[in-house]
Parts: structure tokens; C-alpha cells; sequence
């Protein structure tokens, strides 16, 4: 086979820009050895991984045509080239302790890799991903910026997240309709909020959900002392609130 099909419906955009490909390779830290590449499309990343020595490198795709052609250009994988969905892959199959996650995501299913990451967050140091430019500021977003939201939050309690580079649509194939940006999540050191997790989880969703109200109108499904909820925090709209913020809420609040 000597090239992949490209296929919409499954985010294929080739990267053709070696130096590219190699600056994303680069960003890893030099210390992580256990590595999950999602979606080999046909290995452009793969190939400046295997030239690192002493890495456990795994590489994930869907597409059968694209494990076909890995397994021609790259046997050297072996049973490390897995054909599967990533969103449903058991990876406590692959690594027993931490692993990074590198790739050029597919876009369309960008934010469930992002929630995938954060279900394994006490496993994942490290990810370098390409996204969609939007998405990657969406991510990255402070509060009190318009683009701030629910997966800003959340992958911000557990990780650093750093805007590495935007990436131009002319260095596809074929071209996506949109910029892209690589970025990095690094895990901090908060090995738990100080509070309930999944109910934390559910109030900074519901208060996004209704991103224009504020704060008490918002959150009125979610029991909350009411002496709280009248204090001037509640004036505000969810975008305004950063991780501590939502803690000391969630502290509050009574599970329903
Ligand atoms: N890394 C390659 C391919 C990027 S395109 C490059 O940079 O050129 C995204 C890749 O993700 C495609 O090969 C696609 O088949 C794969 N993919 C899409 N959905 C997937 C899923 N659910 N699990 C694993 N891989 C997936």
C-alpha cells in the first residue's frame, strides 16, 4: 500500500511538514519513556518517535488502512501498532504505570480524548496535541476570557496547560477548514480537589451551561447553603470563576 485513503469521517488530515512533525516529537519530555501516539494516520509523528532511544511506544488507530500501512512502513512496531478506537481502548492494557499521549487529533473527537485524559489523569504526566485552533485556546483560556470553559476548567484543576504553536491548514492533507495549534498539558501536583470531585464536576458544567446568567440563577438546580449563594461570588457568571472558585462552591453544596 503505498498511501492512506484520506477519510472526513474520521478527522483524516496527513501532516506533510516534517520540520513540523519533528517540533511536535520534540516537545515531549525527554524523561517519559512509556508513550501513546494516538491516530498513526500514516506515521508522519511515529517516525521521529521510534528515532528516540529507550521508549515504550505504542501507536493507536481506528482505520484499518492506516494499521495496514504502518504495519508495512514500520514493522519494526510489532504488537505496539493497535487497530482501535482510542475513546474505548482499556489502556490499563498497554501500561501498567504513567504514560504520555502525543498526536495529531482527529478533531472531531478532540474534547472526549481530552475527558479520556482526564479519566486517566493519575496515569498521563504528559500530552502534546494538535488541535483545532479554537479548541486549543478554548483549553488553554484563563478566566474571564469569553472562550473560558467547561473542559478549561476541568483539565486545569489537574494540568498546566501551555499554547505551544499555531499551525497553518496549508500543511495538510487534505486541508482542514480550520488553524490549528499544538499544545501541552503537564500534570500539577494536586493529586485531589479538596472537595467532591463528581459533584464538582456537574456544578462547573451546569454553570457553563447557562454561561449568561449569573451564578445564583445558574446553579438554582444544585442545592447550595443559602447564605453562600447570597454572597457576592454569586453575582458572577461562570466565566469569571477560576478552579478555587469552583472548590469553595462545590464545598458548599450538597449532593442531590
Ligand atoms: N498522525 C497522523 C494522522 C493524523 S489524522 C498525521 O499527523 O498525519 C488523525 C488520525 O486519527 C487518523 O489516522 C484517524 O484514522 C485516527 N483516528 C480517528 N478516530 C480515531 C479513534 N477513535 N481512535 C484512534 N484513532 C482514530
Amino acid at each position: 500500500m503505498t498511501f492512506v485513503r484520506p477519510k472526513k469521517h474520521l478527522g483524516q488530515h496527513f501532516l506533510k511538514d516534517e520540520n513540523i512533525a519533528c517540533k511536535i516529537v520534540d516537545s515531549l519530555d525527554e524523561k517519559s519513556v512509556n508513550i501513546l501516539e494516538i491516530g498513526a494516520g500514516m506515521g508522519v509523528l511515529t517516525k521521529y518517535l521510534i528515532q528516540k532511544p529507550d521508549k515504550n511506544l505504542f501507536v493507536i488507530d481506528i482505520d484499518r488502512e492506516s494499521i495496514d500501512y504502518m504495519k508495512q512502513h514500520y514493522p519494526q512496531l510489532g504488537d505496539h501498532l493497535i487497530l482501535g478506537d482510542c475513546l474505548q481502548y482499556n489502556l490499563h492494557n498497554l501500561f501498567s504505570d504513567s504514560f504520555s499521549i502525543i498526536g495529531n487529533f482527529p478533531y472531531n473527537i478532540s474534547s472526549q480524548i481530552l475527558f479520556k485524559v482526564l479519566e486517566y489523569k493519575d496515569q498521563i504526566p504528559e500530552v502534546i496535541g494538535m488541535f483545532q485552533n479554537e479548541v486549543a485556546l478554548r483549553i488553554a483560556a484563563k478566566s474571564g476570557s469569553k472562550t473560558y470553559g467547561i473542559l478549561s476548567v476541568l483539565l486545569q484543576a489537574f494540568y498546566e496547560i501551555e499554547y505551544l504553536f499555531k499551525v497553518d491548514e496549508t500543511v495538510f492533507v487534505p486541508p482542514p477548514k480550520v488553524k490549528s495549534a499544538v499544545i501541552r498539558l503537564r500534570r500539577n501536583e494536586v493529586l485531589s480537589l479538596d472537595c467532591d470531585e463528581k459533584l464538582f464536576k456537574q456544578i462547573v458544567k451546569t454553570a457553563f451551561n447557562q454561561r449568561r446568567k449569573t451564578l445564583r440563577n445558574a446553579l438554582k438546580s444544585i442545592a447550595i447553603d443559602n447564605e453562600y449563594t447570597s454572597g457576592e461570588l454569586f453575582n458572577k457568571r461562570a466565566e469569571q470563576l477560576n478552579v478555587s472558585d469552583f472548590i469553595e462552591i462545590t464545598k458548599h453544596a450538597t449532593k442531590i
